[in-house]
C-alpha cells in the first residue's frame, strides 16, 4: 500500500445514504468522498462472490483499476445461525431477484417457524474493502449480534431491521432508529475500523 496521503476516496456504491454518511465521517480527516456515479466510465460490477469480502473486493478493485484512484466498497447482509449463515451474500435477493424487504422477511419467518428464541441468534455483517490501484484490498469487518424475533416490530430502518432484536440495544433496529442503530451497527463498526486504520497509516 502506498504511503502517500489520501485526500479523495471514491465510494463504489450507488446508495446515496451510504455516501452522505461516509462523507460526514471522513470530512474531519481531510478526505473528500465521491460517488462512483460521477464516473460513467466505471462499469457496474456483479456481486458474484460467495463471501462479503469477495464481493466488496470485486467492486473495490475493479473500480480502482478503472479510475486509477482510491476506492472503498462494501458488502453486507444478515447471517442466521440456525440457517448456517444464510441468507448471507444473498440477503438482498433471499426470496428471489428484485425481492422486496417484505417478502424477504416473510421467507425468513417461515424458515424459522417453530424454532425457539434461544436458537434464533443472528449477526448483521459488513465488510469494507479499500483498494488503491496496483494493490490488493485491505478489509475491515463489523458485526452486530442479535436474535430474529417471530414477528416484525418497529417501522424505522430497512431490510431485516424489524426482525432483528439487537443484543446491544435491547430493541429491534427498526424500533431504534438511525441515531441509536449507528452507534452499534455492523456498518458503523466496519467504518470505525477503517477510520482507525486511515489515521494510523
Ligand atoms: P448491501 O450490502 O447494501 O447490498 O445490502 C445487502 C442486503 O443485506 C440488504 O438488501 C438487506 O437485505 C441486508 N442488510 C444489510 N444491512 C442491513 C441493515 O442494516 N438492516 C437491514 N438489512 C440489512
Amino acid at each position: 500500500m502506498s504511503m502517500e496521503k489520501i485526500t479523495e476516496i471514491v465510494l463504489a456504491s450507488r446508495n446515496k445514504k451510504k455516501l452522505g454518511e461516509l462523507a460526514e465521517i471522513l470530512a474531519p480527516l481531510g478526505i473528500r468522498v465521491r460517488s462512483v456515479l460521477e464516473f460513467p466510465q466505471a462499469s457496474e460490477v456483479e456481486e458474484t462472490g460467495s463471501t462479503f469480502a469477495e464481493n466488496a473486493a470485486l467492486k473495490a478493485e475493479s473500480v480502482s483499476r478503472e479510475l486509477g484512484c482510491a476506492v472503498l466498497a462494501d458488502d453486507s447482509g444478515l447471517m442466521v445461525d440456525y440457517l448456517e449463515g444464510a441468507p448471507g451474500v444473498y440477503s438482498a435477493r433471499f426470496s428471489g431477484e428484485n425481492a422486496s424487504d417484505e417478502n424477504n422477511n416473510r421467507l425468513l419467518l417461515e424458515k424459522l417457524s417453530g424454532v425457539p428464541l434461544a436458537e434464533r441468534g443472528a449477526s448483521f455483517v459488513c465488510v469494507l474493502a479499500f483498494s488503491l490501484p496496483e494493490n490488493e484490498s485491505v478489509f475491515f469487518e463489523g458485526r452486530a449480534t442479535g436474535k430474529i424475533i417471530d414477528k416484525e416490530s418497529g417501522d424505522k430502518g430497512f431490510g431485516y431491521d424489524p426482525l432483528f432484536l439487537s443484543d446491544d440495544l435491547g430493541v429491534t433496529f427498526a424500533q431504534a432508529g438511525n441515531a441509536d442503530k449507528n452507534l452499534v451497527s455492523h456498518r458503523a463498526r466496519a467504518v470505525a475500523k477503517f477510520v482507525e486504520w486511515l489515521k494510523q497509516r
